[in-house]
């Protein structure tokens, strides 16, 4: 599967997919290989994802220099949440049971989160106090901006 390295976007694609149809959440950066998404989940603002550009299901279907690739920006996404917003904790995770287009989930989480110390996807333990999740809200473009230039090929000196 090395082809899918350098693979320009949209090749291998699914139809019916819907991160094959569109990008599935706010565009923050797009790379060759992938792109990073803020997901826009209630509850969860510093909710971002790297999708792959190319459908593909496991994390196996690339070659290991294709997965250092997509794990570069990974790192990145949670680099910048981590120096932005001092999370509690960060959450990766690759699921892909209910859309099996392979996609990294990176969620900066918070001991005030709903969920906080459960995953995301499970059963809420409380209510965010609008205060937190505002003050997140306002760090968001700013996140999202760093990201981008990050990821840049060449950011300016
Ligand atoms: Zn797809």
């Amino acid at each position: 599967m090395s082809q899918l390295a350098g693979a320009p976007a949209g090749e291998a694609q699914a139809t019916g997919c819907p991160l094959c149809q569109a990008d599935g959440g706010l565009l923050v950066a797009r790379l060759p290989n992938c792109r990073v998404i803020r997901a826009l989940e209630p509850g969860f603002p510093a909710f971002y994802r790297v999708v792959l550009q190319a459908h593909v299901a496991e994390w196996t279907d690339l070659d290991e220099p294709a997965q250092w690739a997509v794990m570069r920006t990974v790192n990145t996404v949670e680099r910048c949440l981590r120096e932005l917003l001092s999370p509690t904790k960060i959450n990766l995770a690759a699921l892909g049971n209910v859309v099996p287009h392979l996609h990294w989930h990176v969620i900066a989480r918070f001991d005030w989160d709903s969920h906080f110390p459960a995953p995301v996807w499970s059963q809420a333990l409380r209510d965010a106090a609008p205060h937190h999740l505002a003050t997140l809200d306002a760090r968001l473009a700013e996140v999202d901006s760093l990201i981008a230039r990050r990821l840049q090929p060449d950011p300016a000196p």
